[in-house]
């Protein structure tokens, strides 16, 4: 365990001492409750922020996994039911996971009646073994794609890249798995918290589902939307069905606030034009290209240079060589 973690573990505990007098008449109590703080080096401190009615959220570092940042990176949510509390993406290990979940307790102490799983990547929620190890019976629910995915090796592709990047796991394994299946459009209703999720066949990936609390109108994307950085398309993901599922969003939804996987939330448009026109450039200069029988390397640096603001966001240029190679695989097929 790192030494600055285990630091605040221990000066987050209760120290109780009790000392029963000879006769034992008599007893002499004294508590000390210190105050922690969820602090990863110079990217700050980091705790609940209210951000709709019952709803909390703690945004991560804007940044990929690496040794500072010990693998927190996403955006964990809490809801507040009138006798629990409902967590979405715990984060992304068992030891990050004690830090979210002392952060938790400072926001309520009621206990933690169920976990939302957004989609398969470790990140996002290996730290479901932290709440687990508190709370053995949490039911965790997630598409049944990404229960899937995960137990057929996703969850060891990404132990060895958070392992590798963050050298932070200890304690992760043995994985806590989802143990409850919701499908798309499927509704839930947890304590008087109503859920309906979406499910699209390929965006960010096909293990992915979006949740809205339909009690406080709070949309939470997962990483179909990013704010900040980007993240990584693999095979089961499609850049184009992640444009349409964005422009349906837009189209269809009207909530007060919408959470992307990484980077802050905000209002509708604001929080997903952004990622949505950067992902729409790369369908327009990928099929340029393609349609001149270009490689996407010849034209990266050029498209580069249609980006202004985003350009600042966390590994832009390494990631978009990347999607904008994606997005020409994904026109080849298609007119193949
Ligand atoms: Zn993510």
């Amino acid at each position: 365990m790192k030494n600055t973690l285990l630091l605040s573990l221990l000066i987050g505990s209760v120290t109780v001492t009790t000392t029963a007098s000879e006769t034992n008449t008599t007893k002499a109590v004294t508590s000390k409750v210190v105050e922690t703080e969820f602090k990863l080096g110079k990217y700050g401190t980091f705790k609940f922020e209210q951000a709709n009615k019952n709803v909390y959220i703690m945004h991560g570092p804007i940044v990929s996994p690496n040794k500072e940042n010990q693998g927190f990176m996403n955006n964990p949510a809490l809801i507040e039911s009138e006798h629990g509390l409902i967590i979405i993406d715990p984060g992304g290990n068992y030891n990050v996971g004690k830090q979210i979940l002392l952060e938790i307790e400072k926001v309520s102490k009621k206990p933690i009646i169920a976990v939302l799983n957004t989609h398969k990547h470790g990140d996002h929620w290996f730290a479901n073994k932290t709440i687990v190890e508190k709370y053995p019976k949490v039911d965790i629910y997630a598409h049944p794609n990404m229960i899937k995915a995960v137990k057929e090796g996703e969850a060891e592709v990404w132990y060895g890249i958070l392992n590798r990047t963050t050298g932070n796991l200890e304690g992760t394994k043995a994985f806590a798995f989802p143990t409850k299946t919701l499908k798309d459009a499927q509704k839930l209703e947890i304590d008087g918290q109503k859920f309906v999720v979406m499910h699209p066949k390929s965006a960010h990936s096909d293990t992915d589902l979006l949740i809205t609390h339909i009690n406080s109108k709070t949309l939470f994307l997962g990483d179909n939307l990013m704010k900040g950085r980007l993240g990584s398309f693999d095979e089961s993901s499609s850049i184009f069905g992640n444009i349409e599922l964005l422009e349906q969003i837009k189209k269809d939804t009207n909530c007060t606030l919408y959470v992307p996987g990484h980077g802050f939330s905000g209002k509708r448009d604001e929080t997903i034009d952004p990622f949505l026109n950067y992902l729409k450039i790369l369908a327009v200069e990928g099929q340029k290209a393609y349609d001149d029988d270009k490689e996407s390397y010849e034209v990266k640096d050029e498209v580069l240079k249609l980006f202004t603001d985003i350009k600042s966001w966390d590994a832009f240029e390494k990631n978009m060589a990347a999607h904008l190679n994606k997005t020409m695989m994904e026109i080849e097929e298609r007119e193949e």
